[in-house]
């Protein structure tokens, strides 16, 4: 049995805020860099080619952080419930270790690991 302790839940209830208090920033700064790029803008070909290159790397990372983001939504939303650290399918507890790591993971090691094999 690894259930939380109260003091662990808090503090991942804590890490949850915080982390999504970073990403809301990253996808807040951002957003300049995700607009298209302008073909109106005076810049020479390459430097066009660079703007694009960042952009889809800008995008990229905005695709990523957004996941993430909403995986801390819904980790909030059950820590609420009092369903947080279980896992979102076979309803075991997710272990402590694992949870410090990736706060918003919905899913235990076992059956996260299963999705990644069936490739989903
Ligand atoms: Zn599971």
């Amino acid at each position: 049995m690894n259930e939380l302790n109260a003091q662990q839940r808090q503090e991942l209830h804590q890490e949850l805020l915080k982390l999504r208090i970073e990403l809301q920033k990253l996808l807040a700064d951002s957003d300049d860099g995700a607009r298209p790029v302008s073909l109106d803008e005076p810049i020479g070909r390459l430097s066009r080619m660079d703007a694009m290159q960042q952009q889809s790397m800008v995008q990229a990372n905005r695709r990523t952080a957004q996941t993430r983001l909403n995986r801390l939504e819904s980790a909030l939303r059950r820590h609420e419930n009092d369903e947080y650290g279980l896992c979102a399918s076979c309803e075991e507890e997710i272990s402590y270790a694992r949870l410090k790591a990736r706060p918003e993971a919905p899913f235990c090691i076992d059956c996260q690991s299963n999705k990644e094999t069936r490739g989903g």
